[in-house]
């Protein structure tokens, strides 16, 4: 049985993913040297007037990984527990993400080490600000553009366009996406990730010849991402049978939208009465055929992954799944969504978004879902392809893809000097 390694992170599952890939694509040296490091990395101190007056000083970081195939991308992440690694880490899933669904894009990942649950509304626009103004040098539409993720949202964006937009003198709607629709932002930008998340269950169900309608879904973490994956599946006609969140979890629910209710009404999920209660683990272990881990990374280990008797699994969250766990799943037939396809919706709407603030054009909501499906169609469609024809896993063949596409748009520029 795997064991896992000792020094397991998000920073060596992402570079065990990489190694995977290279080794498939049968690139040389050079090219693990030049595709395993990231190109810059900031780190800032970000100074935090709080309301009583007090400065604290927290840790920010902004890695752009690579801008070899276009402006780096990637969101920003308000939670106390990031650190360089993971950040180097999610800034090199973007990368492969990017390149995947054939965005024109590099990669990129920042973040301030801080609970946001913590800051009043003023404190976090102070942080915000102040962490935008730090990274300012190196971000723009044409060099970076950052957008929202764990901790932070259409809020912060707000601020951060309008930060980078009074200094340069002018506004500058480009610089991030996922911000509010009156400031530039997309239609249907919100509800994308968890949309996406949901064609790749379709698809996957669809590989697995599994009815759509009535198929079984474990949710885990109900926020930015699962709660709209949750939505979306719905509607598609699949059964929400679980979901957890950071109070706890719940079975027993008849609709999303009846439980969306339940949490406005008594606080959190925890708190809904008449609802059966379930742990974290009984989640993962769920009897289901879909199971979406949309949290935090290392959800499914080399402990966890042994109870997952879902048949399908879609990552909603960035590397949730470490190798060890991987091997598990990949050992018991379940078919696994990596990350880098399965939540692309959200840096694809994000795109979509840009294009359309450099255009000062706007498209209607239709035409948003429609161009999504199709983007996240053609990922989906040439993963499936290579994996099935290869004999590969899903995680390898997405890998392969975006990795070689990286690869060899290093070759095309060459090495300058
Ligand atoms: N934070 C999201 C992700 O991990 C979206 C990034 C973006 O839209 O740039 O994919």
């Amino acid at each position: 049985m795997p064991t896992e390694p000792v020094a397991e992170s998000p920073l060596a599952t992402a570079l065990s993913q990489l190694r995977t890939a290279v080794d498939y694509l049968g690139l040389s040296e050079s090219e693990w040297a030049t595709l395993s490091t990231p190109r810059r990395i900031l780190e800032v101190a970000v100074p935090l007037r709080r309301d009583d007056e007090r400065v604290e000083m927290f840790k920010g970081y902004r890695v752009q990984y690579s801008t070899t195939r276009g402006p780096s991308k990637g969101g920003v992440r308000f939670h106390p527990d990031i650190d360089l690694d993971e950040t180097i880490a999610l800034a090199m899933l973007m990368t492969w993400k990017c390149a995947l669904t054939n965005l024109p894009y590099g990669g990129a990942k920042g973040g301030v080490a801080v609970d946001s649950g913590t800051l009043s509304l003023r404190e976090n626009e102070r942080l915000t600000r102040r962490y935008t103004s730090e990274i300012l040098p190196i971000i723009g539409p044409e060099r970076d553009i950052p957008a929202p993720d764990v901790g932070t949202d259409e809020r912060n964006m707000a601020w951060m366009m309008d930060t980078y937009s009074v200094n340069a003198g002018y506004s500058v709607p480009g610089v991030v996406t996922g911000k509010p629709i009156v400031l530039g932002g997309s239609l249907g930008r919100n509800s994308a990730t968890g949309d996406g998340v949901a064609i790749a269950a379709r698809e996957a169900l669809k590989a697995r010849n599994i009815p759509i309608e009535g198929a079984r879904v474990a949710i885990q973490g109900f926020g930015k991402v699962g709660y709209w994956a949750a939505k979306a599946v719905e509607k598609m006609g699949m059964k929400v049978v679980a979901i957890t969140d950071v109070s706890g979890g719940a079975t027993g629910f008849a609709t999303i939208d009846e439980l969306w209710e339940g949490i406005k009404e008594h606080g959190t999920l925890a708190n809904i009465p008449g609802l059966e209660r379930i742990t974290n683990e009984e989640l993962l272990h769920f009897e289901c055929d879909v199971l979406i881990p949309a949290a935090l990374a290392d959800s499914l280990t080399g402990k966890s992954a042994l109870g997952v008797r879902a048949k399908v699994i879609v990552e909603g969250a960035n590397a949730p799944t470490t190798p060890a766990g991987d091997d598990i799943l990949n050992d018991k037939g379940i078919l696994v969504v990596p990350d880098i396809l399965a939540n692309s919706g959200g840096v694809i709407v994000s795109y979509f978004e840009w294009v359309q603030d450099n255009q000062d054009y706007f498209w209607t909501a239709d035409e948003v879902a429609e161009r999504l499906n199709k983007m996240m169609m053609r990922a989906v469609t040439e993963v499936h392809e290579l994996a099935d024809g290869k004999g590969i896993s899903w995680r390898t063949a997405a890998h392969a893809l975006g990795v070689g596409r990286v690869a060899e748009a290093h070759k095309l520029r060459g090495l300058y000097p």
